[in-house]
């Protein structure tokens, strides 16, 4: 009886994956990116908007949106940032653990948008260094899944055993040094 190829195969596909290690832990880190939700105005709605079924962000493996810093590794900035909110801001991204990146979503986060005030950071990357921006007042949810997958890129491309190997040298010389 001929089988069919749609779907998994053992005999058409093989059993044996050939890979890297830093190549294997860079995939699963970029695919289970778990943000911590950072809604301070309008741009939080299209934020919630990207959990619901229509988007569904758990097809990217981000659906486990984190209300502690200490379970979660990707900040999504969205809205507007006063001066008030800035230092509670930084001090959630400072309790996120290491790796950890962040998402400005819309002009707001990124620039201060229209707000020319003096409540308003220009910018959030004034007190947390940004890894991608997302453009628009409020830009749609797609814009943000696209902003994910420009961050995923980016972590697949970091290399982790790497970065390990030299945090542990660096400790080995401040230990020697010390
Ligand atoms: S960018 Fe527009 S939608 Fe987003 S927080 Fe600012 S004013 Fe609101």
């Amino acid at each position: 009886m001929q089988t069919s190829e749609i779907g998994y195969n053992s005999k058409v596909e093989g059993d044996v994956v050939l890979t890297t290690v830093d190549a294997a832990l860079s995939w699963f880190r970029a695919n289970s990116v778990w943000p911590m939700p950072m809604g301070l105005a309008c741009c939080a709605i299209e934020l919630m908007a990207v959990g619901a079924s229509r988007f569904d962000i758990s097809r990217f493996g981000s659906e486990v949106m984190r209300f502690s810093p200490r379970q979660a590794d990707c900040m999504i900035v969205a809205g507007t940032v006063t001066y008030k909110s800035a230092g509670f801001l930084k001090r959630i991204y400072d309790q996120m653990p290491e790796p950890k990146w962040v998402i400005a979503m819309g002009a707001c986060a990124s620039t201060g948008g229209m707000y020319r005030s003096y409540a308003v950071l220009q910018g959030v990357d004034n007190v947390v260094p940004v890894d991608v921006y997302v453009g628009g007042c409020p830009p749609r949810p797609e814009a943000l899944l696209d902003a994910l997958m420009k961050l995923q890129k980016k972590i697949s491309q970091q290399p982790v055993l790497q970065n390990i190997t030299a945090l542990h040298l660096l400790d080995k010389k401040e230990e020697v040094a010390a």
